[in-house]
């Protein structure tokens, strides 16, 4: 077990509806010894890749983002969820499905934060079906910058969006891939990375995000 799969035994929560709570460590209450060992992985995993902006999704990517950006000195960017009266000028703007409020948000990015010239790392706490994750690599293609990579805390591998995001060709790594988890017992199931497969098959209908740049 690697140090954040550690934590999550230790500290995480399985309720129902496979909602892990990670809120004492990571998304709400944040420890920042944790975040920074994660940083320091993924510039251990990314080290190949030419990245010069990090860019993640309001709000709980954000802490995640800035200390991991600390071990790239690279700016962060974060998507917001809301049009605000401080967002002016021309922004990229995808719709997307959220998993944990049921709703669909609009994220935004104003254009002059992202530009061809940048090499971007997405960063994100959770990956689920992916819906956040295509909202983000929209409005980065949109810019024409390029997602040099993905950097995600805890992946639910049991739900389809590492599967379609791998598919797309993207270096996707996941510091913690949760294969099972059961609410009754709290026992958590972690995939052994080293074991991974490449490229599983994903159908069209298990793409329940139906994300779409508005712009
Ligand atoms: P997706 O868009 O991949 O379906 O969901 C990703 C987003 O939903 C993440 O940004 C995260 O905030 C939230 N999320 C998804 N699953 C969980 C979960 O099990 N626990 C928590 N705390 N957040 C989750």
């Amino acid at each position: 077990m690697n140090f954040l799969e550690e934590r999550i035994i230790k500290d995480g929560v399985v309720k129902e509806g496979n909602v892990l709570k990670v809120d004492s460590f990571l998304n709400h209450q944040m420890d920042i010894k944790l975040l920074d060992e994660m940083g320091a992985e993924f510039k251990r995993r990314f080290a190949k890749k030419p990245i010069n902006k990090i860019l993640t999704i309001e709000s709980s990517g954000i802490g995640i983002a800035c200390v991991a950006a600390q071990h790239f000195d690279v700016p962060v960017v974060f998507a917001k969820k809301s049009q605000s009266i401080n967002l002016d000028g021309d922004m990229y703007v995808a719709e997307v499905e959220s998993f944990t409020h049921k709703c669909r948000n609009h994220v935004i990015v104003a254009q002059r934060f992202l530009t061809p010239e940048d090499r971007v790392l997405i960063i994100d706490d959770f990956l689920a079906n992916g819906c956040a994750l295509q909202g983000l690599i929209q409005i980065v293609q949109s810019s024409g910058a390029i997602v040099e990579g993905i950097g995600i805390a805890i992946e639910k591998g049991f739900q389809s969006g590492g599967r379609i995001i791998r598919n797309l060709g993207f270096q996707l790594e996941s510091l913690a891939i949760v294969d099972g988890m059961d609410a009754a017992t709290g026992h958590i199931q972690f995939r052994d990375q080293s074991k991974m497969q490449e490229n599983v098959f994903v159908s069209e209908d298990e793409n329940i995000c139906r994300s779409s740049t508005l712009d």
